[in-house]
């Protein structure tokens, strides 16, 4: 349980049903990215925890009726989950600005709520399945089930972190696996609350772990862990690749969701009206610590002055401080590491020889905000699709546009990328829209529109963005192992 001290949580491990020190009662410190206060001691697990977790998380599912209750009654647990989520969706909303530097009102009306529709959605959808049957004449019948797989790890990043845990433990849950949670070692305190709301909706003991630390090393044991059977991770390209290494003795099935730099193309004929706020969105919304963020803005040289004006305006009318106050648009960076990354790749815009055209007016911030890790929403006029700030993931509020003159012009500077998690088309031309949509390699399209969420559709990237899909029936086949039973008839 979190437990506040001196207004200072204590967040300790949730294994097999009780919140825990770590073995060695080792901790960590976690800091309010908005003035750098100490807001939590978190319990840094051991080698022997993350083996404890794994082995609960393992006896639940070979002994506890979780795999095997009525499907009714699991779903009903899992709704009774998403209830208490809703219930408390204040609280965790605190957690999640104080934690990640969130703004409260982003948090409280939209991730927290899709935190709770994640696990609703998953316990409604897999009621409604039907297995398969394949009957061979008259002689024989085959029939699949689709059975868990086992122990799940789920481990995931900071910018999100209630809600991409919950799109992971929906699924994992539904399928009848049972977890152990390694969320990020910056922002670990709305998930650690996941072990005490999965027992009070009735959910057995041991389905539900939660532990804490940090990647290389606990992310590291969860990876290699051999009563971890798989693997569901979200977080960068880099990290994904060691998953896959260290996974390897112990042959763990994987799913991963990774880094992005999605194209936003602005044709000349797209209604600006909605392409100009919803671009903003796509660009700062999280600071823009968003996987799906539209980084790259190619604009169409015909419409590029009007575009950038009314673009740097609505820029510089985001309300830049302090989370918790529900005026503010943009919070601070997650940390002291992505501050300085992100002002790296400021300063090497300016080296590539692009032009800033808003992002060096100072910020209005209280004394106490001034400790925090702001940086404001910056745009850069970039020449050079090729250069590192047009290639590399920057994860922050800065986002170069790249003006194009033709349709073969924009889908190549849109494909020139290792990543392909989304791309965002504007026009008013279907026939354009849809050969564009075709063209990008991206796992997912939005024309005249961003991040407009259905959980039944694939959701995953190309290249370098992520091997495997999430949602609907894509992340059941994850989850589960299908099993044929053949019969005879005769
Ligand atoms: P990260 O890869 O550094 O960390 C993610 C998680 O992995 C954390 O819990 C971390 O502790 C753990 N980890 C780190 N090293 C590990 C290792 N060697 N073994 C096992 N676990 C390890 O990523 P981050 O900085 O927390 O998150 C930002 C990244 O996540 C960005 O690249 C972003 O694009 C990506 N992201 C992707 C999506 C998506 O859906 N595709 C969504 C959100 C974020």
């Amino acid at each position: 349980m979190l437990t506040t001290e001196k207004e200072v949580l204590t967040v300790n491990h949730f294994i097999n049903g009780q919140y825990r020190q770590s073995a060695t009662k080792k901790t960590f410190e976690v800091h309010d990215p908005s003035n750098q206060r100490l807001i939590a001691i978190v319990s840094e697990a051991s080698e022997e925890d993350v083996t404890e977790a794994a082995n609960s998380a393992r006896q639940a599912f070979e002994h506890s009726e979780w795999r095997t209750m009525p499907l009714a009654e699991r779903c009903a647990k899992i709704r009774r989950m998403a209830d208490i989520i809703v219930e408390r969706k204040e609280e965790i909303a605190r957690l999640e600005a104080m934690d990640v530097g969130k703004p409260y009102q982003h948090a409280v009306g939209s991730d927290i709520p899709r935190a709770a529709h994640n696990l609703r959605f998953y316990a409604d959808f897999v009621e409604k399945q039907g297995d398969e049957a394949y009957p061979m004449d008259e002689n024989f019948i085959n029939y699949t089930r689709y059975e868990p797989v086992g122990v799940a790890g789920l481990i995931t990043p900071w910018n999100a972190p209630f809600m991409l845990t919950t799109w992971k433990l929906g699924p994992c849950l539904a399928a009848g696996n049972t977890a152990v949670i390694k969320p990020a070692e910056l922002t670990p305190l709305s998930v650690s609350l996941l072990g005490e709301i999965a027992q009070q909706a009735g959910i057995p003991d041991g389905v539900v772990n939660v532990i804490h630390g940090s990647g290389k090393t606990v992310g590291t044991w969860v990876t290699e862990q051999p009563e971890i059977d798989l693997i569901s991770f979200t977080g960068s390209t880099v990290t994904g690749k060691q998953i896959i290494k260290n996974g390897a003795d112990t042959l763990k099935k994987t799913s991963f969701e990774l880094g992005g730099k999605a194209a936003n193309i602005i044709f000349e004929d797209a209604d600006l009206s909605k392409a100009v706020p919803t671009s903003i969105q796509a660009a700062f919304l999280n600071s823009g610590q968003v996987c799906l963020a539209g980084s790259r803005i190619l604009v169409q040289r015909t419409i590029l002055d009007e575009f950038l004006e009314k673009f740097k305006a609505a820029a510089e009318a985001l309300v830049v401080g302090d989370p918790q106050d529900p005026k503010t648009t943009t919070g601070p960076l997650v940390s002291k590491v992505q501050y300085d990354k992100v002002n790296y790749y400021i300063e090497l815009a300016k080296e590539e020889g692009a032009k800033l055209i808003t992002g060096d007016q100072p910020l209005q911030l209280s004394d106490d905000l001034a400790k925090g890790y702001y940086i404001a929403p910056t745009i850069f006029l970039h020449h050079d699709p090729n250069a590192r700030t047009c290639q590399e993931e920057i994860f922050g509020p800065v986002v170069t546009i790249l003006p194009f003159d033709t349709e073969e012009e924009a889908l190549a500077i849109a494909n020139n990328t290792d990543y392909g998690l989304n791309g965002v088309i504007w026009t008013e031309n279907l026939k354009r829209a849809h050969r564009v949509s075709y063209a990008v390699r991206a796992g997912t399209i939005w024309v005249n529109c961003w991040f407009v969420r259905d959980l039944r559709v694939p959701f995953g990237g190309f290249k370098k963005s992520g091997v495997g899909r999430e949602g609907g029936r894509h992340s059941m086949e994850f989850f589960t192992e299908a099993k044929n039973i053949c019969i005879s008839l005769n």
